[in-house]
């Protein structure tokens, strides 16, 4: 036992070092959306993210966003668990019919303005699973959508450059009331 305890310390450290995240041109997203959220704001980013039926793909690339590589809570944004804390609404996946009304719920706890982002293809237009029985199609058939960003999945990089003109666009999303597809079967 000791002996294995003192050959292990002698060894030293079998973990690999942390590399910095990708290339130069994350670095320079990460740092212009922690400029612009500061500029725009003067606080943290609220981020709800919401699930309306994605295959957890874009989940993925959304979570490596808060991992030790990306780590988007030290440059101001932050993912909360509430919607009556969010600024912006990430909405994944196609909206499937039993989604719909989760999804409007939550858009309506949100206070305004709020903005809303539909992330990934199927949030755009259902993309594979556009034909089903089960599926409403893309956000934007329950919601006003302020900003897509395509992939399937988009990469991390991909999802801070769409936060990035997200935040730089000129004006804040006006209150409002949801589309008037809001509640429509698929036609
Ligand atoms: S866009 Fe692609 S990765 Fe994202 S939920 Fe749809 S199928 Fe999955």
């Amino acid at each position: 036992m000791f002996g294995i305890i003192a050959r292990n310390l002698l060894k030293g450290s079998r973990s690999e070092a942390v590399s910095e995240p990708g290339d130069r041109a994350v670095q320079d997203l990460l740092a212009k959306l922690h400029a612009a959220a500061r500029r725009r704001l003067g606080r943290s980013l609220a981020i709800r993210q919401v699930d309306a039926g994605s295959c957890n793909a874009c989940e993925l690339e959304i979570q490596a966003l808060s991992n030790p590589l990306y780590d988007l809570e030290r440059l101001g944004l932050s993912f909360v668990a509430s919607p009556r804390h969010a600024d912006v609404l990430l909405v994944t996946g196609p909206v499937t019919a039993n989604m719909r009304e989760g999804l409007l719920k939550t858009w309506e706890a949100t206070p305004d303005p709020k903005w809303v982002v539909a992330l990934g293809q199927c949030a755009i237009d259902g993309h594979l699973f556009a034909d089903s029985y089960a599926v409403v199609g893309g956000v934007s058939q329950v919601l006003p959508v302020d900003l897509v960003i395509p992939g399937c999945p988009p990469r991390p990089a991909d999802i801070l450059a769409g936060l990035l003109a997200l935040i730089e666009a000129e004006g804040r999303p006006q209150a409002g009331v949801a589309a008037s597809t809001a509640g429509a079967d698929k036609g």
